[in-house]
């Protein structure tokens, strides 16, 4: 089958996909074939936060199964609801660093631009769950605003599109915004924190790729896999294309309790992303943001799972856990040493 991946209308092209993303609780649970009962607390827990899944991502998971670690990242569940001390609205204190519209600078050399207020994909346990995205979707003269910025402040050395997702935004916007850094000589690279390619590769189209690798900035991609199961054949696609263009990837998780928690699931998804040439860069511990602290693990446990990962893997499929604190001038390093993992289940 041939695809012609630039004509407009094609029913599979990735505009049409996330313009038809799964937002009702009712059809994900009878796609899914699950309890019905599961339906008013997914009903009342998306009123504060939507249901949002794309078909690619719905296809990975398990039917019947309420606990597949794909579908726990995207069910809206009752726990939300329920009050938790210390899990707040902001918790990294970004609305305060967010001092221009669309641009957030916390540490030294680089900076975040917020590139696109949606996402194609809704994560309970984001941390930005609760972020004013509409006060970040910027007019022209916002963004000119926001290249002034980077143009005065000459020691912001890499430019990091963030988000929302910013491969959310379209192809023009994306070449438009890269060629004007790339004429701003003090920047010398290019970063794009993203989850489009996970959850719909369709989106890794040659014209995306020309409006991110057509200047002289070296690009580097941070992905956003959380589990194993989520590495399929259209990603696997999706990443030869990206690799193919000369993009380097890493891949940045979050560690969330019944996703990803266990020894076999880190290892799998190191694994799997090793297969695939991603490097796994960070692992993150939970944000206490409201409504995700269903998610939490604990960092004595966090510390040791990841201490056992270092006595199975080789260093470089190893991420470094880290947690993000407002008002440091990094993430911030978990202490790590190394564990004796006991035989895993598949031993
Ligand atoms: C994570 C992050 C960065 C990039 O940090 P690195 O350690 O270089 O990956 C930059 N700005 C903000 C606000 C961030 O949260
Ligand atoms: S910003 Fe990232 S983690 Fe948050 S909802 Fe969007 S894709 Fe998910």
């Amino acid at each position: 089958m041939i695809h012609v991946s630039s004509a407009p209308v094609e029913s599979d092209s990735w505009q049409s996909i996330l313009a038809n993303c799964v937002s009702d609780p009712k059809t994900l649970l009878q796609r899914l074939a699950l309890d019905p009962k599961l339906l008013d607390a997914a009903h009342a827990a998306s009123r504060e936060f939507a249901l949002r899944v794309p078909e690619p991502y719905l296809s990975r998971m398990r039917k019947g199964d309420p606990d597949d670690p794909l579908l726990r990242q995207v069910l809206p569940l009752g726990e939300e609801l329920v009050a938790q001390p210390g899990y707040v609205l902001d918790p990294l204190g970004e609305q305060h660093s967010n001092a221009r519209p669309g641009i957030i600078h916390k540490y030294h050399g680089r900076l975040l631009l917020l590139v696109s207020g949606g996402c194609a994909i809704n994560c309970r346990y984001c941390f930005r769950r609760h972020f004013p995205y509409a006060d970040n979707n910027l007019s022209t003269a916002e963004w000119d605003q926001a290249l002034d910025y980077i143009r005065a402040d000459s020691s912001i050395r890499e430019v990091i599109y963030s988000g929302g997702d910013p491969l959310a935004a379209n192809d023009r916007r994306l070449t438009w915004l890269t060629r004007e850094i790339a004429a701003i000589e003090h920047v010398r690279r290019l970063r794009v924190h993203t989850r489009l390619p996970v959850v719909i590769p369709q989106r890794v189209t040659p014209e995306l790729l020309d409006a991110l690798c057509g200047t002289r900035l070296p690009v580097t991609m941070v992905l956003h896999c959380n589990h194993a199961n989520e590495l399929d054949a259209e990603m696997a696609t999706a990443i030869m294309r990206l690799k193919s263009a000369g993009i380097t990837l890493l891949n940045q998780a979050v560690l969330l309790k019944g996703v990803n928690d266990r020894l076999e699931d880190q290892i799998n998804l190191s694994e799997a992303l090793g297969d695939h040439g991603v490097i796994p860069y960070y692992l993150h511990v939970l944000d206490a943001v409201r409504g995700a602290h269903h998610f939490h693990v604990d960092d004595a446990q966090a510390c040791t799972l990841v201490g056992q990962m270092l006595t199975r893997l080789p260093g470089f499929l190893v991420p470094r856990l880290v947690r993000e604190q407002a008002g440091q001038p990094s993430k911030l390093p978990l202490p790590v040493s190394p564990r004796a993992a006991g035989a895993m289940p598949d031993e």
